[in-house]
């Protein structure tokens, strides 16, 4: 196979402290690849400025002055990201590649896996997942939610591949057949899982974040969770439906014995109690069907308004 021309995407929200760091990194990387004759040396880095509110903007305008394999795209506002990377995505499609690696701007992520991923590229696989070899980095809580996230969504239909974040190898290929779905809300771990391209897993080793902090709060990882549930199963809304059956059922059955009760028997209602509790248990189970179906009728509100899924504000190719 030929040498595949590399684009590296990274998304980078309020990183300031990071990415000239990064970039040099990624660049060793690339050179070292070069030198090994595995990608073309027109391999270039893309980051995008996911609407930061420091200097991050900056620093890549004045890398990309340096060097113009430091690509770049500035987006008008923050869109979060899952939108920084798409636009990764799509922009290294139009700028031109043979395969594209998403990785963070903080670089947890092991840089130096690239090769592996790079070699399973050349045996003919066009999505490459990163797997970490462990969660180290993580807190305990942020772990076990994890953990529970992967458990639920393969429960309910979607398969996710666990500990799989979006550090990725997809071939040009994949780009194309990404152009051909429309939808707004793209959870692109499941995205890539479900397609049914040729994929195979590296894994790698996380490292702590190398400057500043997180971006995730627990809100926005309950968000990014949800969207992954709601775009790529819709097992609630069919257990809503039986659960619905079941206690219609035993609604009727209930009814049908306090109306016995009261014909043969004349009993004044005594289960005060059993009232109560069971107003307040389908009241509860109600409302939270109700939460479900909520969240799939918000996906669609979404998907209906087709807004644009991030706006540009400046490119430097
Ligand atoms: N990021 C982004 N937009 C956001 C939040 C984060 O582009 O709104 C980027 C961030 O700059 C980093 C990557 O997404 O490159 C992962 O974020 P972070 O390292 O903060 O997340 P964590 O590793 O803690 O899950
Ligand atoms: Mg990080």
């Amino acid at each position: 196979m030929e040498k595949p021309q590399l684009a590296i995407i990274i998304p980078c929200y309020n990183e300031e402290l990071c990415i000239e760091n990064t970039v040099n990194k990624l660049f060793l990387v690339i050179n070292d690849l070069i030198s090994k004759g595995k990608v073309r040396e027109d391999s270039y880095l893309y980051l995008i400025d996911d609407g930061s509110k420091d200097s991050t903007w900056s620093i890549i305008e004045k890398l990309h002055g340096e060097n113009k394999l430091v690509k770049g795209l500035k987006f008008l506002r923050n869109y979060g990201n899952q939108k920084a990377i798409l636009a990764g995505l799509e922009g290294a499609r139009n700028i031109g590649c043979d395969c594209v690696v998403s990785i963070d701007a903080d670089l947890q992520q092991d840089e130096w896996a690239i090769e592996k991923f790079i070699d399973e590229y050349q045996k003919g696989f066009d999505v490459v997942l990163g797997i970490r070899n462990n969660r180290k980095t993580d807190s305990f809580l942020k772990k076990y939610t994890a953990l529970a996230f992967y458990k639920t969504m393969n429960l309910l239909g979607a398969h996710i591949p666990p500990n799989h974040s979006d550090y990725r190898l997809i071939s040009k290929r994949a780009l194309d057949i990404l152009e051909m779905y429309p939808e707004k809300l793209l959870f692109l771990r499941g995205f890539f899982h479900e397609v049914g391209l040729k994929s195979t897993s590296v894994y790698f080793d996380v490292k702590p974040r190398m400057a500043g902090e997180s971006k995730f709060n627990y809100a926005s990882l309950m968000a990014l969770a949800l969207n992954g549930i709601t775009s790529y199963s819709i097992v609630p809304l069919r257990m809503v439906a039986v659960l619905g059956f079941f206690m219609a059922l035993i609604g009727f059955c209930v009814g049908l014995e306090t109306v016995i009760e009261k014909i043969f028997w004349h009993n004044s209602p005594s289960g005060w109690a059993t009232i109560v509790v069971l107003l307040s248990v389908f009241g509860g189970i109600q409302l939270f069907c109700l939460g479900i179906i909520g969240e799939y009728v918000g996906q669609l509100y979404k998907e209906v308004k087709a807004r644009p899924r991030y706006i540009k504000d400046i490119e430097l190719i």
